[in-house]
């Protein structure tokens, strides 16, 4: 008799997109590796099993973020202290959508994608616990609450994230680098200019992405404005994610640079292996992805505290700039086409820090975890 697949159960939100895409990136490389062995379920835990107001976290995190409130809750809340306080002043409101959430939900392992739910999860399955996994999905300013010490394994994206997770205390053993989940298909070979073909790109410029993360996020009006201004020799390939009235008022603007104008795509592995530089909000994924396709990366925006440590690993290691003002997007934008050769040496270091396999890495140390072979 076969045996039956194991259950994993996935706890994210859709705060943000990034969640989201490195759960099914995770998903996906666990089909790869393991067909017909593992049953994955994701969970929305904020929206299926959180009481008001926690429940309409999706919903009002583009809000916060944009006022300003998410990036205070946050750095006001980043320590071991304060994040324990703020855990046991939570728990007895949200504790029955917990209990919920385990005795609906049987799991031979459980694996959170979300920082909100990792000290909550061990005491709601006090009495009947499943093996934890955390895999970290913020790059380097990683949150207090993704570190809690009941897990049995927390698997991050950096080494400054693993170092900050030693900080909190957690053992060094239960700590493992493993880069970014994202989706198999970035590895794919893709015949880059038969897409400019297909998408009627011209091929004797160079190609700038603007993206937004999934909601088209940030100033990215402005910054798409400011280099249609500049009149550089480049043309502009803007993703607007879900954000319809920003498609809208991009399509009504008098391009004076070659300029084709995205909503929601499903083809981004393809976009960025056309493209010859990023220019993005520091979203996580967006950034890891980027480094898999080798893009040059100004960043124009950033959510401030959970997205400043994104800025920095960009910068400081070389693959790209922190341009938060138009003005700043347009002179680096001048100074790569003006200076190839300094294009393609940033190019190389954001190769460089590239973790392309992390999905079906995680995938085999999730197996390990249930005891399955390949
Ligand atoms: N994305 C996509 N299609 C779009 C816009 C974005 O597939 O039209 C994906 C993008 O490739 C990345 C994710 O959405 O995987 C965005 O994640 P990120 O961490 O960059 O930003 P977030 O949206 O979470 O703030």
């Amino acid at each position: 008799m076969t045996p039956r697949p194991k259950r994993i159960l996935f706890l994210f939100s859709d705060t943000g997109g990034g969640h989201r895409a490195a759960t099914e990136a995770m998903i996906e490389a666990i089909n790869l590796e393991f067909p017909g062995k593992f049953d994955c379920k994701m969970v929305d835990f904020f929206r299926e099993y959180y009481p008001a107001p926690w429940r309409f976290a999706p919903e009002i995190y583009p809000t916060t973020t944009k006022i300003g409130v998410w990036g205070l809750a946050y750095r006001s809340s980043d320590g071991r202290g304060r994040a324990r306080a703020l855990t046991g002043l939570q728990y007895p409101m949200l504790r029955r959508g917990l209990h919920r959430l385990v005795a609906e939900n049987p799991a031979d392992v459980i694996i959170s994608v979300h920082a909100l739910v990792n000290a909550m999860l061990p005491r709601a399955m006090r009495k009947n616990p499943s093996p934890f996994v955390i895999v970290v999905t913020d790059m380097v300013s990683t949150h207090a609450f993704w570190y809690d010490r009941r897990a049995d394994l927390i698997l991050v994206p950096t080494e400054p994230a693993r170092e900050r997770g030693v900080k909190f205390g957690v053992p060094a053993g239960n700590l493992r680098v493993v880069g970014m989940p994202v989706a198999d298909r970035f590895n794919d070979p893709i015949d880059a200019a038969a897409w400019k073909r297909e998408q009627g790109w011209r091929e004797d410029l160079p190609t700038a992405l603007l993206v937004g993360g999934g909601d088209g996020m940030g100033p990215l009006k402005r910054v798409a404005k400011a280099i249609n201004y500049a009149k550089l020799p480049l043309q502009l390939a803007v993703i607007c994610g879900r954000n319809e009235e920003l498609q809208a008022d991009l399509r009504a603007v008098r391009w004076q640079i070659p300029a084709h104008i995205y909503g929601f795509t499903h083809e981004m592995p393809a976009f960025m292996e056309a493209a010859d530089i990023l220019i993005s909000k520091a979203g996580p994924g967006t950034i890891s992805e980027g480094f898999i396709k080798g893009l040059p990366i100004i960043l124009y925006s950033r959510f401030v505290g959970q997205e400043d440590g994104n800025v920095s690993y960009v910068v400081d290691n070389g693959a790209g700039v922190w341009a938060p003002r138009p003005r700043e997007v347009v002179d680096t934008l001048r100074e790569w086409t003006e200076n190839p050769q300094e294009l393609r040496r940033v190019a190389q270091i954001s190769r460089s820090l590239a973790h392309p396999q992390a999905s079906r890495n995680i995938a085999r140390i999730i197996a390990e975890q249930c005891g399955v072979e390949a």
